[in-house]
C-alpha cells in the first residue's frame, strides 16, 4: 500500500468528515460549472489562456528579462533566487537590513513550497499568515490541505477549539460569524504592528513590471498598505506577456476557483509607496527543469485555481493531507514525481484516469495524460513496488495472449466463486476496498458458442 493509500484510508475512517469533504468540494465544483456556463466564450477563453501561457513558456528568458527591466524602472528591487535556500536567505537579509521583525504574509503556495514560515520563525521573526484559512492552519501548526481553501477539511467546532486555545474565544463557541470576528480582531493588531508584508503573486506582467495579487479578504492589500516594506515572492511561470492578457486569466481564475464572477480584490502593485520599499523575488526552484521535461512542462501553465482538486473523485475522498505535498490533488501528483520520484511514486497510481481534471482545467493542462505518462516513467525507473512490477509483467503477457487470457479468466472465476475471501486479504489493497461481483455462470464466449450453434440448426 502506498503512503497516499495509507493516509487516505485514515481519512476515510472518519466517515462523517469524508462525506462532507466530498460533498462540499462537489458543491464548489457545481458553482464553477454554473459560473462557466454563463460565459458564452468559456471554451475559447480556456484555449486563449493556454496559448498565452504557451507563448510565455516558449519565451521564458525573454519575458523574465523584460519583467525585471520594467520592474526596476518602476523603482522595485528585483532579486532572482535559483532555489528555496537562496530565496529564504534573500528575505532574511531584506528583513534584517530594514529592521523588520514583525511580518504579515498573505497566501502564497510558493512560500509554503520554500518552507519560508518555518525558517523565518526559527530565525526569530514574528510571521503571521493573514488569509483566514491559512491563519487557522498556522495556529494549528498544520499545512494547508487545499490551495484555495486551506482549512476545508476542518469542522467549525475544531476551528472553535483552535481559536479558544490561541485567541481566547469562548470555550465551545463555533459560530462562524463569531469566530471570523475574533480572527479579524487578532489580524488587525498584526497588520497595524507589522514592519513588512510578504505576498504571493498571481500574475506578473512583463511589459509593465506589475505584479497582480488576487484575494477575497483584502489581506494582501492591508499588509502592503500598512507596512513600509513590501516583498512579493513569485515563481517565474507567473509572468504573462502583456496587460491585455490579464483579463483572460482573471475571468477564468475566480470562476474556476470558487464560482465567483471576479475575485473580490485584484490588486496591481507597480511602484513602492512613498517612503516605502518594494522587493520582488523571482524564484526558479526547479521551474527550469520542469520547462524542459517533456511530461511535466505543461504544469507550468497552472494558475492555482484548485478546480482540479474540487472535481477529482480521489482528492475529494482522500483529503489534501494524504498527498503529503504542498500542492495536492491532480496538479500536485503531476508535479511531485519530478521533485522526488521515490516519495511521490504512489501518487500517479492513485488517479482514476477519469479525465475530469483535464476537462475542467482553465488553462487546459493535460493532467490525466501526464499522470498516465508518469506511471510508465516510474515503472521504468523501478520506483514502483517490486510486487506491482511483477504483476504488471504477468498481466502484459496474459492480456496479449488469447489462450493465457482464457485460462486466467477461468482461474479467476473459480477463485471468485469458491474462495472470495482470498481477495480480501490485507495484501491485495485493490480488491480489498471493492465490492466484488458474483462471476457469471458462463462467459459470453461460452454462451455464444452454444447459442450460435442452436441458431444455425
Ligand atoms: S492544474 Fe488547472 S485546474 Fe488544477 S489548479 Fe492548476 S489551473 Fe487549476
Amino acid at each position: 500500500m502506498s503512503r497516499h493509500s495509507r493516509k487516505a484510508k485514515r481519512f476515510l475512517a472518519d466517515t462523517n468528515r469524508a462525506t462532507w469533504h466530498d460533498e462540499t468540494l462537489w458543491m464548489v465544483r457545481n458553482k464553477r460549472d454554473r459560473a462557466a456556463e454563463l460565459v458564452d466564450e468559456w471554451e475559447a477563453l480556456r484555449q486563449q489562456a493556454s496559448d498565452i501561457k504557451e507563448q510565455a513558456l516558449e519565451n521564458m528568458p525573454r519575458y523574465v528579462r523584460e519583467f525585471k527591466e520594467a520592474a526596476i524602472l518602476n523603482g522595485a528591487i528585483v532579486m532572482e533566487a535559483p532555489d528555496d535556500v537562496i530565496m529564504r536567505g534573500y528575505i532574511d537579509t531584506i528583513l534584517r537590513g530594514n529592521g523588520a521583525l514583525r511580518v504579515v504574509k498573505s497566501k502564497s503556495m510558493l512560500t509554503e513550497e520554500c518552507g519560508l514560515n518555518e525558517y523565518l520563525i526559527k530565525q526569530g521573526f514574528n510571521v503571521v499568515d493573514t488569509d483566514l484559512g491559512e491563519c487557522i492552519m498556522q495556529l494549528r501548526k498544520e499545512p494547508p490541505s487545499h490551495i484555495v481553501l486551506p482549512a476545508i477539511h476542518l469542522r467549525k467546532e475544531e476551528i472553535g477549539e483552535t481559536f479558544h486555545s490561541h485567541l481566547g474565544t469562548e470555550a465551545g463557541a463555533s459560530d462562524p460569524t463569531y469566530l471570523t470576528q475574533a480572527a479579524r480582531q487578532y489580524l488587525r493588531q498584526q497588520f497595524l504592528s507589522a514592519q513588512a508584508a510578504i505576498t504571493g503573486v498571481n500574475f506578473a506582467v512583463a511589459e509593465t513590471g506589475t505584479v497582480v495579487v488576487c484575494t477575497n479578504e483584502g489581506n494582501a492589500d492591508m499588509g502592503v498598505h500598512a507596512a513600509p516594506i513590501q516583498i512579493h515572492c513569485m515563481s517565474i511561470e507567473k509572468i504573462i506577456p502583456r496587460t491585455t492578457d490579464l483579463g483572460v486569466f482573471t475571468r477564468l481564475l475566480a470562476r474556476s476557483a470558487t464560482g465567483q464572477a471576479i475575485t473580490t480584490y485584484t490588486s496591481h502593485y507597480r511602484t513602492p509607496k512613498a517612503g516605502g520599499k518594494m522587493y520582488i523575488i523571482l524564484v526558479d526552484n526547479g521551474r527550469n527543469e520542469r520547462l524542459y521535461h517533456p511530461t511535466s512542462r505543461n504544469t507550468l501553465k497552472c494558475i492555482k485555481c484548485g478546480a482540479c482538486m474540487n472535481t477529482c473523485p480521489v482528492y475529494r475522498r482522500s483529503g489534501g493531507h494524504s498527498y503529503e505535498q504542498v500542492i495536492p490533488g491532480p496538479i500536485g501528483s503531476a508535479i511531485a514525481p519530478l521533485r522526488n520520484f521515490r516519495k511521490a511514486a504512489g501518487l500517479p497510481f492513485a488517479c482514476s484516469l477519469c479525465g475530469s481534471c483535464t476537462n475542467i482545467c482553465p488553462v487546459k493542462i493535460n493532467l490525466h495524460e501526464q499522470l498516465y505518462q508518469w506511471r510508465q516513467e516510474l515503472n521504468t525507473y523501478r520506483a514502483t513496488p517490486l510486487l506491482r512490477r511483477i504483476i504488471l509483467k504477468i498481466a502484459a503477457r496474459v492480456l496479449s495472449n488469447n489462450t493465457y487470457y482464457r485460462m486466467a479468466g477461468s482461474i479467476g472465476r473459480f477463485f471468485l466463486r469458491h474462495f472470495p475471501w482470498l481477495l480480501k486479504l490485507p495484501m491485495w489493497a485493490w480488491t480489498n476496498g471493492r465490492h466484488l461481483p458474483q462471476p457469471a455462470r458462463q462467459t459470453f464466449q461460452q454462451w455464444y458458442a452454444r447459442n450460435a450453434s442452436k441458431q444455425s440448426k
